[in-house]
Parts: C-alpha cells; structure tokens; sequence
C-alpha cells in the first residue's frame, strides 16, 4: 500500500470529489488535517470523526454553529465563513491543499493556499475561469505547479511528459458530449432536471453535471488549459468521445498524437496530483479495452451549444469577461436545478449577459472582477425575470 507524508486539506469536504479526496486519504494512508464544506454540518461531523480532523470551517456561520454544538470537542478549532476558511488555511499546517469547492467561492481558498505555500491540486476550476491570470501569476511567484483535478487537464498533463513544449501543435480535450448529445436545440429546450443532470459516463456533483449538459463545463475546461498549459485558443480543440476513456490527447507537430486512458475515476486524478505526478500503485480499476471493445470520436454540436463558442469568446475578450460568464452561469444553473427556467434558458442568459457587460474586458484587478461578478450576477437574474 502506498504512504504519503503529506498533511492534507480538503477543501469542499462533503461534495463528490471532496468524497474521493478523502478516500484517496484513507487508502493511502495520508492525514488530513483539515477540511471545509458550506453548510452540510452533519456529514462534516462524521469526516471529524473518522478522520480525526483538528480543522475545520464551514462557510455558512449556522452550519458552523450547529457543528460547534453536535461535536463538543475542544481539539477540534471550528472556523466560519470566507474569512474563517482561509484563516484555517493559513494555521491548519496543511502541506498539500484539494480545493473542491464549487464555483467561484472557491476562488478566494485557491488565492489562501497559493499565499500561504502550500501545494495545490485544483478541481475548483471556477477558480481559473474567474481570475486565471492572478491565480497563475500567485502561484508562479509562490513557485508552485498548480495540479489539475479535472480528468481532461490530469491527461493533458501526462500527455505533455512525451515532448518538449516547443514540440506541441495542439491539445485536444475530449468531451462526453453530455446527456443530449445528437439532438437539436429545440429538442434540448424544455428538457427536465432530471433528465440533465443524468450523466452518461460520470457521476458529479449537480452542478458541474448541468454544466457538461450544456457544454458550459467544455467552455471552462478550454479556459482552465488556457491559463494552466500557457496556451492560446488556437491550440485548444474539443472532441466528443462518448465512451470517456481517453481524457484527452497533445498533438505534436510531428502528427504523432499522445493520449491518456483509464477508467473514468477522479481518484486517478487526486492520487496523481498527491504524488507529485509520480506513477504509484493504482487505486482505479485497470482498463480493459477487449471488453469496451470500441472508441466512438465526433465533432461538438457548436449549434445546439452554443457555450463553448461563448468561452472562446470570452477567453478571447480577457479581463473580467470569463468572471461575467461564470457567474450568469452559476445564477442560469441555479434557478434550472430549482425548476424556475427552461434549460435551454441557460446558454440564452449567459450569451446576454456577457454581450451586455463588454466593457468587463477591461477589469483586471480581484476587487473589479469581484464587483463584474456581483453586476453580473444581477443582470442574469433580470433577464431571467427571478
Ligand atoms: P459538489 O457539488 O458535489 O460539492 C461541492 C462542495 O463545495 C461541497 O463540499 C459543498 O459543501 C462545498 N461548498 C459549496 N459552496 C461552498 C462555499 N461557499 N464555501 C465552502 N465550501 C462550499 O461539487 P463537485 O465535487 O462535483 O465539484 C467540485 C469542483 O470540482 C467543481 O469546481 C467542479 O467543476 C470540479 N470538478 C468536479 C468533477 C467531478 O467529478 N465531480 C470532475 C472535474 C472537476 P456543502 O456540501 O456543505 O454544500
């Protein structure tokens, strides 16, 4: 079995792949010193427990309260909200951090363990599509390599083992193509939650399920490689491949094309991050391609979803225009799940909001990128009549 020395946080404890994190932990025999999550106190209690957790927030203060009365236990320091949660970054003694936060309130905990040293594997990929360039330009001042928890980003990074940087034509990050793959965009208007958030090939937590519904999660994957390989769009194509078995590929320019496969296992991608990229012994099932029998390739549907030409688009604005489009996402994916649009709803909202709010091209600071969030925010929720 493997050891690992790391003292690890988990930040988005109770989520899917704060869940995987953790088991990632337990099997390999990794403490973990501290975990956060928002407000599912009762699930966060039992992680206390099981794991002998010294460090804990909550970022909703009653869940922190609630966790405080249930656990009745002095050891254990109880932080609460954005504030408490990256002070329990900088003290918790953490030397590798998973932040697997969802959406943009984990962009501030990326920024806390950037700040305080420690080594970050990066699910949280809103944290990039929000504010890439001041989360790159922190950790490479920091002097360290952000490792991506996103199955495509972990392939790419493997794949980009097998040349030099100067050698690589192109990536191609491959897709599922979500659960409405072949159909057109008025078939896919008035489609359920239910249906949506039923998944071909993984299972996720609920909202980044909607995003690769829509394609939205395809859009933040190409500014996620953007911003983590130094690439320009340009050399970054999309491929469906229903089967998610190759994660993704690099194209050298040589035409000699290097790919990434396995079972489709976040746990690969946490255990990659953990051992610093070193190949240790599997805690995925192997891959057996007799039985899979076949690998189906097609091209995006760029009609019926229309987000990852909006991504590119706002990859191409800068500033704070990817910030706009994630947070008219965010407000889009929440009023779908809780049943008061359409879905094809969603991509209309986002598309308006970021054509309304050009002049965001032009914020570059953590302050102004945060306001365009909130303007946003506010612009998606009129159009939307909520
Ligand atoms: P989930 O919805 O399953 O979990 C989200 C986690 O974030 C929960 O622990 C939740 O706590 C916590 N959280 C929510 N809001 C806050 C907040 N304000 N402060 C602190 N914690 C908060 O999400 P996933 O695990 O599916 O996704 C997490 C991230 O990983 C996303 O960025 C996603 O895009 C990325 N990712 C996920 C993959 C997957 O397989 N799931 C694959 C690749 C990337 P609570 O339970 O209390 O609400």
């Amino acid at each position: 079995m493997n050891v690992n020395m790391e003292k690890m946080l988990v930040l988005g404890s109770t989520g899917s792949i704060g869940e995987q994190a953790l088991d990632v932990a337990k099997k390999t025999s990794t403490e973990v010193v501290g975990i956060c999550a928002n407000k599912n106190w009762k699930r966060v209690a039992a992680q206390v427990a099981e794991y002998n957790i010294k460090f804990v927030a909550m970022c909703d203060e009653k869940a922190a309260a609630s966790l405080f009365l249930a656990l009745d236990d002095p050891s254990v320091r109880i932080f609460a909200g954005i504030e408490g949660i990256c002070e329990m970054i900088a003290e918790c003694g953490a030397t590798f951090a998973i932040n697997a936060i969802i959406g943009q309130a984990g962009l501030l905990p990326t920024l806390a363990v950037l700040e305080n040293g420690i080594r970050l594997a990066l699910a949280n990929k809103e944290s990039l599509v929000v504010a890439g360039e001041i989360v790159m330009n922190l950790a490479r001042e920091k002097g360290i390599e952000i490792l991506p928890v996103d199955s495509e980003h972990c392939a790419i990074h493997q794949c980009l083992r097998a040349g030099k940087r100067e050698e690589v034509k192109k990536i191609i990050l491959t897709a599922s193509g979500g659960p409405f793959f072949g159909m057109s965009k008025e078939e896919i208007y008035n489609v359920t939650p239910a249906r949506a958030l039923a998944h071909p090939t993984w299972k996720m937590g609920a909202k980044i399920t909607i995003d690769s519904a829509t394609l939205m999660n395809k859009g933040f994957e190409i500014i996620e490689a953007a911003h983590l390989f130094s690439l320009t769009p340009d050399k970054i194509d999309v491929l469906v491949h229903r089967e998610s078995i190759i994660h993704s590929m690099v194209e050298y320019i040589d035409n000699s094309v290097i790919a990434q496969l396995s079972v489709p296992d976040m746990r690969h991608c946490v255990q990659y991050a953990l051992d610093k990229s070193a190949r240790t012994d599997a805690l995925i099932e192997p891959l057996d391609l007799a039985k899979i029998s076949k690998l189906t390739f097609a091209t995006p549907d760029r009609e019926s979803f229309p987000l990852v030409d909006l991504a590119l688009y706002a990859l191409g604005e800068g500033g704070a225009t990817c910030a706009v489009m994630n947070a008219a996402n965010e407000v889009a994916v929440a009023a779908f799940l809780s049943g008061r649009i359409a879905f094809g709803q969603i991509a209309e909202s986002v598309c308006h909001t970021v054509y309304a709010m050009k002049d965001a091209k032009n914020i570059h600071t953590l302050d102004g990128i945060f306001e365009a969030d909130k303007e946003a925010r506010r612009r998606a929720s009129e159009y939307l009549d909520l």
